[in-house]
């Protein structure tokens, strides 16, 4: 058994448990597999070999006592700004190369709790700002599809890692769109939940109105038990829902006939591949198969907006959650002039990158006096609007089916050097990232060799709905694990 690293958590799990293999084992294959080949794909910022074997020692002691969950013993990738105690944790970013959290985040707590075993900490754009991880301070990493093209972003260490068998499953973060988009440009699957579903406690904040964290996995099963682990409340975060939370895995494997799915005119439009438009076509009718209601008339005028609305509120989010790196609480410090202001200027202009500058300058601009009324409230009016639209429309449908991306992954280097072609790779994501409605990225299959995804939008909390639409979809397409040569 040595391509162990080829399997779904949930078939791992039925190998864990009927003893054909040890979690030590499992743990090994990933890691070798790792060394294989990480040099080429680059999905991590830090491996933790030395933790993982640690944890998968603990995992099979869980079987022998009886007390392993579905993900004991599953060798998981961790977006490199969740907080992981004694584990470095840089968020892309110079400015935190050597930051080593003294706690935990809340999600990493539920993965251990769950006795998962942490195999590296994923690489991402630095503090998540970005569509390519081009922007991470340690360099980009590959697509596993084929190396010369972006993965995707900002969780794109994530999901290369997942696709390149470098860990069965991945914990990323969405703002706008940064779960969803890599899964899709990688041709595995990508769970935003609804915000305040999952506790942001412990997660280096970006857009603090937006940001959640979220699953990436080989299939649906594995996204859902994912999910299961890490939502539900916190008290350490104020924005944490205190709902009781439905066991997702309930909803794998039912009939979907009659389910309502309404598709927005406004999310096919002009700088959409050919070959994305053709499977999300067929996608469509593999829904009418399996019985769905599928009404392409359905209108979002505002969609249009979304993009604004997200880079005037993101930023300004950002710029206030990244005013703490001050070169005086934690990271790096350039202590080497004479003021204290000196000494703040230089750290910072030393420790950013260049994406993260102009989203603190836009940010700061958008917020001063004088412009606040102009732009950031507008943009939270602007916000608002979007969110009743969607509610007009879960009025009459279920879930609504978009793309995920307008194109496939593209070179690296292709958009690195225009920020406005950058931003609009994330046109789909960003409206239900604006108004915090869950959403799930599927692959519908490839186009040109590369792998296109699905985005379906559920209402607040609706999980269930997405999950049900997306699990019977990936049966019928007969599309889950697939993963390129390398
Ligand atoms: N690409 C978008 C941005 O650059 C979204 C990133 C994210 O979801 N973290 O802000």
């Amino acid at each position: 058994m040595s391509d162990l690293w080829r399997l779904t958590a949930h078939e791992a799990h039925e190998g864990l448990r009927s003893k054909q293999f040890t979690a030590v084992e499992l743990t090994e294959s990933v890691l070798a597999r790792m060394e294989a080949v990480e040099p080429r794909v680059h999905a991590y910022i830090t491996t933790t070999a030395e933790v993982a074997l640690e944890q998968a020692h603990q995992a099979d002691a869980r079987f022998a006592a009886g007390t392993a969950t579905p993900l004991t013993g599953v060798p998981v990738a961790v977006k490199d700004l969740i907080v992981t105690a004694g584990v470095r944790t840089t968020a892309g970013s110079r400015i935190l190369e050597n930051f080593i959290p003294p706690y935990d985040s809340h999600v990493y707590e539920q993965l251990l709790r769950a006795g998962a075993v942490m195999v590296g900490k994923a690489n991402m754009d630095e503090f998540a700002m970005g569509s390519s991880t081009e922007h991470s301070a340690f360099g980009p990493s590959h697509n596993p599809w084929n190396l010369s093209l972006v993965p995707g972003g900002s969780s794109g260490g994530s999901a290369a890692a997942v696709a390149a068998g470098e860990c069965l499953v991945a914990l990323g973060s969405d703002t706008g769109g940064s779960i969803r988009q890599p899964a899709a440009l990688c041709g595995v699957v990508g769970m935003d939940p609804t915000y305040g579903r999952v506790s942001r406690f412990g997660i280096i904040a970006f857009g603090s109105s937006l940001d959640q964290v979220g699953p990436i996995g080989r299939d649906v099963e594995d996204v859902v038990t994912m999910a299961d682990c890490i939502s539900g409340h916190d008290p350490r975060d104020s924005t944490s829902n205190p709902e009781p939370l439905p066991d997702l895995r309930h909803y794998l494997g039912r009939d979907i006939k009659g389910l309502r799915i309404g598709v927005p005119k406004e999310y096919f439009i002009a700088g959409m591949e050919e070959g994305v438009k053709a499977r999300i076509e067929e996608a469509l009718a593999v829904f009418e198969g399996l019985g769905c209601i599928v009404d392409r008339d359905l209108s979002l005028p505002s969609t249009e907006h979304a993009l604004a609305v997200y880079y005037l509120i993101a930023p300004s989010e950002a710029s206030a959650n990244l005013a703490r790196y001050d070169g005086v609480k934690y990271g790096y410090s350039d202590r080497s002039h004479g003021t204290m202001w000196e000494n703040m200027e230089h750290t910072r202009a030393g420790g950013f990158g260049a994406e993260v500058k102009r989203r603190i300058m836009l940010g700061t601009y958008a917020l001063s006096a004088g412009y606040y009324d102009a732009y950031y409230l507008k943009a939270q009016k602007v916000r608002t609007v979007i969110n009743q639209e969607f509610q007009e429309a879960f009025g009459r449908y279920d879930v609504l089916v978009t793309p995920t991306s307008p194109t496939v992954a593209f070179p690296i280097g292709a958009k690195v050097d225009d920020p406005y072609a950058m931003y609009l790779n994330d046109i789909y994501t960003l409206p239900a990232s604006v108004a915090g409605l869950p959403s799930i990225s599927v692959p519908c299959g490839l186009s040109e060799g590369l792998p296109v995804g699905l985005q379906i939008i559920g209402n607040f909390f609706d999980e269930p709905r997405i999950v049900m639409a997306a699990h019977a979809f990936e049966r019928a397409l007969g599309w889950a694990n697939r993963l390129p040569e390398l």
